[in-house]
């Protein structure tokens, strides 16, 4: 099985995990210090913060950004810890329709706004950052916090800046399937002192050193610390950040080409001044196939491809509706798959993938209306 994605683990990442195994301290040590310098020296960023969780990371980013009781304007087509984590503390999320590359439609904001939002939730979908200046100018205007979910952008860049460096808090997942991985854990980049002491309080149990064995307890809090075994296996991993994109950037022209002017489904484009990590390769079918998308699905898990759907809108879950439609984001899931993109992969092993999509698909006829 060709997976949609998957971690890509070598010898020098397992003799970092085991150096680290070997090590006086497992837990958070000196492995997830020195990861957590690495991480903000290549994000260009002035505090970063690992955590066990991308969704850990959300918890205390949300925290530290103080959302309780207010509303918190976001995208559907996200994974639910997204909003989740907006729930767990009491904040509500207003969803924001889509725009055709599945990213948070930033000219349908402003109408959203109330005297009680205050932050702005995007996603960089499929590693293809948001329209940065323009929520960075709405947020500025109406004086929101911009908390960019960037689990799927680790390592891109927008108009030649690192995505990390661009909103008041972002969030990363090191999730084995994510652009780096260290099994399971999460960051928070930011620029902002304050919201990094605060979220460092809450991963921690509220508890700052004093002298000796004396300890204040400054805010309730978790234990949502990254062990120095994941750590060690996160600097190993971003030493190949840059050599991943470019594997999985090979893979995607490769089936843009190969998928230009295809009658089944269109693909993302990414402009010139955003680069994408190529987290996922969404295709869209066209909409004459919706309605036979379990049987493609189906019939492509059987041919021995991993395809996956990003995501179920998180309006049509029960704990969120009824909510209103969002047409653009319940069309896009039910056009959307993705497809086979990842370090892992060869062009050999993307030309074969192609050609079973290709296959597959000329098979059906589309639905009657
Ligand atoms: C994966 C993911 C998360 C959660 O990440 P975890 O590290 O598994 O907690 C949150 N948001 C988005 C957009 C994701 O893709």
């Amino acid at each position: 099985m060709n997976p949609y994605s998957t971690q890509f683990i070598q010898d020098d990442d397992i003799a970092s995990v085991i150096n680290a195994l070997q090590s006086p301290t497992l837990t958070q040590g000196e492995q997830t210090e020195l990861f957590e310098r690495e991480l903000a020296e290549y994000l260009g960023v002035k505090y970063v913060l690992v955590f066990n969780s991308a969704t850990s990371a959300l918890y205390c980013s949300y925290k530290a950004h103080a959302l309780k009781d207010s509303e918190v304007i976001t995208t559907p087509i996200s994974f639910v810890a997204t909003c989740n984590m907006l729930l767990e503390n009491g904040a509500k999320p207003i969803f924001c329709d889509i725009k055709s590359d599945g990213n948070i439609n930033e000219d349908k904001i402003s109408s959203l706004i109330t005297p009680r939002t205050r932050a702005i939730v995007s996603v960089d979908y499929a590693g293809k950052s948001v329209e940065v200046d323009t929520l960075r100018q709405i947020a500025h205007k109406h004086n929101l916090a911009f908390i960019s979910d960037s689990s799927h952008s680790f390592g891109g860049e927008y108009k030649g800046e690192k995505i990390g460096t661009l909103a008041d808090s972002t969030i990363f997942s090191f999730h084995a399937l994510k652009p780096i991985t260290t099994a399971e854990g999460g960051a928070l980049a930011t620029n902002d002192e304050e919201i990094y002491n605060q979220a460092k309080l809450i991963r921690s149990h509220g508890v700052v050193k004093k002298t000796l064995w004396n300890t204040e307890v400054q805010s309730s809090g978790f234990n949502f610390r990254l062990s120095d075994i994941a750590s060690a296996l996160g600097r190993s991993q971003l030493k190949k950040i840059d050599t991943f994109i470019a594997q999985r950037e090979k893979i995607a022209q490769f089936y843009n080409e190969v998928f230009e002017g295809n009658p089944y489904f269109d693909t993302l484009s990414i402009p010139s001044y955003i680069k994408s990590t190529r987290h996922l390769y969404p295709i869209l079918l066209s909409q004459s196939l919706w309605c036979s998308k379990e049987d493609i699905f189906t019939e492509l898990q059987n041919a021995g491809l991993g395809v996956q759907v990003h995501y179920k809108p998180i309006h049509l879950y029960s704990l969120y509706s009824p909510h209103t439609p969002l047409y653009n984001a319940e069309n896009f899931y039910k056009a959307e798959l993705s497809i086979p993109c990842h370090q892992k992969m060869s062009l050999e092993d993307a030309k074969n993938t192609s050609q079973i999509i290709l296959d597959i698909l000329s098979k059906y006829k589309g639905c009657k209306r």
